[in-house]
């Protein structure tokens, strides 16, 4: 399987090339879910596929790329620097470059979990939620849905610190964004797509930002409440939703976030079981300096008595006379 719903556009595009176009295989640029997309549809279709991905991708993610039969090139600093390899690749080899994002046929295939969530309806339907990234499977769930029931409203998640749709929105136009932040490593895209945007505008209610911690809330309560593992990405739909119905004050109302991916990096696993309780509570950490005797800590625990400490790391400097104390209350 690909853990994603990435297989949805890229195999409706394949499954439409030529022979000779399969026959001459494709090639794509991912750092993650796309690149197995790709692999995925590729194997089925009976077609060669290339990958390249930036030389930083950890080895077991493109290792699984490989397993499903597809030639891995590892070239480029950053997924920008991979794109133009892959596209002069595809130039000179005569590959059909399969983008992500941007192409209406793309977009018809991750359009399909709109149909499927329509399809399942047994009543009214408030909103739903989808997590954005260059935007290929907002703008096909939000056609296919205003099409069919117009009242639901859609709604767009993106991380506060990837909001490239939300800003594009505002402005009318695709603002390119210089630094964004990679935690939600799916939907981590500087510029969103051509073909996407307009859809967006024409088909897409709002968008909701939110933070990293509420995204570690909200794996978290998914994994609580039916023991899956969402990745980041996968669970911003969630941690949308929630903020969303919050600050509405929705009760009574039936939402659908969709959870989008499950490709979760073992070695992120550790940051976010740390991060959700900041997420819920008010939780910080307070770097001090204690003095190295006896009976600081309690002194310490007393000033802070209202609240409770979870944490304490000791780091101790044996040139001075205090050490650098953090408490985590
Ligand atoms: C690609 C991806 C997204 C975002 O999809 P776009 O079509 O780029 O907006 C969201 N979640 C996951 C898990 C993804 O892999």
């Amino acid at each position: 399987a690909a853990f994603s719903f990435k297989l949805r556009g890229a195999y409706n595009m394949m499954a439409k090339l030529s022979q000779e176009q399969l026959n001459n295989g494709v090639i794509c640029s991912s750092a993650g879910n796309h690149a197995q997309g790709v692999a995925l549809s590729a194997q089925r279709l009976g077609c060669h596929a290339v990958i390249v991905m930036p030389v930083t991708t950890p080895e077991n993610k493109w290792r699984s790329v490989e397993k499903l039969g597809a030639t891995v090139v590892l070239k480029g600093d950053s997924y920008d620097e991979a794109q133009s390899y892959a596209k002069l690749l595809c130039e000179e080899e005569g590959l059909t470059f399969i983008p992500p994002f941007d192409h209406p046929d793309i977009i018809a295939g991750q359009g399909t979990v709109g149909m499927e969530i329509v399809r399942q309806l047994q009543g009214p339907l408030h909103a739903i939620f989808v997590p954005v990234g260059g935007g290929g499977l907002i703008a096909g769930i939000a056609a296919y849905v205003k099409r069919v029931c117009p009242e639901v409203k859609i709604i767009g998640v993106e991380p506060s610190d990837a909001n490239a749709m939300a800003l594009s929105l505002f402005h009318g136009q695709r603002v390119m964004l210089e630094h964004i932040g990679g935690f939600a490593d799916g939907v981590a895209v500087k510029v969103v797509g051509k073909e996407t945007f307009p859809l967006c505008q024409d088909f897409v209610d709002g968008i909701v930002l939110v933070s990293q911690d509420a995204i570690c809330a909200s794996i978290k309560d998914m994994f609580e409440e039916n023991r899956n593992i969402l990745e980041p990405s996968g669970a911003l739909a969630l941690a949308g939703a929630e903020a969303y119905c919050k600050y509405y004050g929705l009760k009574g109302e039936t939402v659908v976030a969709i959870s989008s991916g499950a490709n979760m990096n073992f070695d992120t696993l550790r940051l976010v079981t740390e991060l959700p309780d900041v997420g819920r509570k008010p939780e910080a950490v307070l770097p001090t300096f204690s003095p190295k005797e006896q009976g600081s800590f309690k002194e310490f625990a007393e000033l802070v008595s209202r609240m409770n400490i979870t944490e304490f790391k000791h780091i101790y400097d044996s040139h001075g006379k205090e050490a650098l104390v953090l408490h985590r209350t």
